[in-house]
């Protein structure tokens, strides 16, 4: 079960968006690494009601909706008086809007820039601002391929990883003298929620593509996201990694 970090104790670890899909599956593998573990979301889940009972004080859940920058603050609040610090912040809450640009509405532009942008964005900031002056910290974004691959109908989703990519870069410069490492990782396709708009053949069609032979599962990814966290990865960087199982290689 639990393994506790010898060397540094447990870590505090924020991981946005776990309470289903791919967050679930990063909540679940640092409960697994012996750390603390705090998520939010708009909505609880039974899989959050079970980390409650399962892991009380290693645990919790605040609701909030991450488009909204005072939900960011409450939240970072919450678990800061709670563990007294932040030392992982895995930014892997996104929503993804399907459809032409030419035919999508103002409010779902809104609903995608807000979340995986603006989101990142706030985020990154408060606990980036708590990192620093701890001089210690590691920050991984949850990108996509598409945001360099593009896909049709995923414009503005593509727009928002692409620009999260960026972010990542530019962030990696500005905390990287102080001992904070800031990396994205750009998943394929993976078995989520998410994926649901995705009919069978487009899914079968990704997977006779993918060298790997079978789409991504949230723990292809958990385990990429230990490993950039990891406080001996300290020389890893500004870079975005691609998890596809060899799709877009
Ligand atoms: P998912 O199953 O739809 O889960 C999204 C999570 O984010 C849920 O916990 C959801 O909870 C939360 N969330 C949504 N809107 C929110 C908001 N406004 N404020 C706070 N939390 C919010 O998605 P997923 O497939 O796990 O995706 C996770 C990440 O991986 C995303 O960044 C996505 O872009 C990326 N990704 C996914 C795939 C894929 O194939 N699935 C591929 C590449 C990259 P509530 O709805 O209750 O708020």
């Amino acid at each position: 079960m639990s393994e506790q970090h010898t060397e540094t104790g447990p870590r505090v670890v924020i991981v946005t968006g776990g309470s289903r899909g791919l967050g679930a599956g990063i909540v679940r593998s640092y409960l697994d690494s012996g750390d603390l573990v705090a998520t939010c979301a708009r909505s609880r889940t039974a899989e959050v009601d079970g980390w409650e009972s399962e892991a009380p004080d290693r645990f919790l859940f605040v609701p909030a909706d991450l488009s909204k920058v005072e939900d960011c603050e409450v939240f970072v609040k919450a678990v800061v008086e709670r563990w007294g610090r932040v030392d992982v912040l895995i930014n892997n809450a996104g929503v993804a809007r399907d459809g032409i640009l030419g035919l999508f509405s103002d409010e779902d532009i809104d609903t995608v820039v807000d979340l995986n942008l603006k989101g990142t964005i706030y985020m990154t900031r408060l606990v980036g601002r708590r990192m620093l002056a701890r001089r210690s910290g590691s920050i991984v974004n949850i990108s996509s391929i598409v945001g360099r691959s593009g896909y049709r109908g995923l414009a503005v989703y593509s727009a928002t990883k692409a620009a999260m990519d960026g972010m990542t870069r530019a962030m990696a410069r500005e905390l990287g003298t102080r001992g904070i490492t800031v990396n994205a990782i750009a998943p394929g396709y993976l078995r989520t929620e998410m994926s649901h708009g995705l009919d069978e053949d487009q899914l079968q069609q990704i997977v006779r593509r993918t060298p790997a032979g079978r789409l991504g599962e949230p723990d292809d990814i958990a385990r990429v996201c230990q490993f950039l966290t990891d406080p001996a990865g300290s020389y890893l960087t500004g870079q975005v990694l691609v998890v596809d199982g060899g799709l877009t290689g």
